[in-house]
């Protein structure tokens, strides 16, 4: 009578003896694909994930601050002159240090930081798919990147972080819009009228 231990099936163990060598050369080619998409992806993954691609919202954007909270009249300053040759991107909004600054349009929190120019800077991917600037922040409110910020949330205080610290304090607020999602292209279009309605034919709260 066969005992268990004969009838017992082992499985073959043996491996090709070349196995290991390509477990190693798939690890290395999985490695190096993934440091060539992060690298080429970097900090616009966040663009890529929250990226609208079957719904675009048409709400208009209100207005970061208060026409009441303005300290200098509100001005179209897009594509002014600045230093070593660069224009001016956005819209300046003059106002006190800490004004809160409203979200001018629902999105998701893209990048949060800080940076030469800007200072303290926040970027918000709308729900229009447009992207959003808002720079020289002295303090943010307590969302984090990769939060969605409704319209008209307060999302952080004035200031005049970054190239601004010999101006006064001031909303430096940019609308970006996406013409290629991959690599990403963007580009500045000018938020005046959008802020003050005159392409509306209403204002939605500055002027
Ligand atoms: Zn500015």
């Amino acid at each position: 009578m066969p005992t268990t231990r004969q009838n017992s099936i082992q499985p073959n163990r043996r491996r090709h003896p070349l196995s290991k060598f390509f477990d190693v050369l798939l690890l290395v080619a999985l490695l190096i694909n993934i440091t060539i998409l992060v690298n080429f992806i970097g900090a616009d993954w966040r663009i890529y994930f929250h990226y609208n691609y079957f719904k675009r919202s048409t709400q208009p954007i209100i207005a970061p601050i208060d026409a009441s909270q303005l300290t200098l009249p509100f001005e179209d300053t897009f594509g002014a002159p600045r230093e070593q040759g660069r224009v001016h991107q956005g819209i300046d909004m003059f106002c006190r240090l800490n004004t809160p600054i409203k979200n001018a349009q629902a999105g998701v929190i893209v990048r949060k930081g800080n940076n030469t120019l800007g200072g303290n800077a926040l970027w918000i991917l709308g729900d229009d798919n447009r992207l959003f600037y808002y720079a020289h922040l002295n303090g943010y409110a307590g969302f984090s990147a990769g939060d969605h910020v409704g319209q008209g949330e307060i999302i952080g205080f004035a200031g005049n972080s970054g190239n601004a610290i010999t101006t006064p304090v001031h909303v430096h607020f940019e609308i970006m819009e996406i013409e290629r999602l991959f690599p990403l292209k963007k580009k500045n279009i000018n938020p005046f009228h959008e802020l003050t309605g005159l392409s509306h034919g209403k204002s939605h709260g500055l002027i």
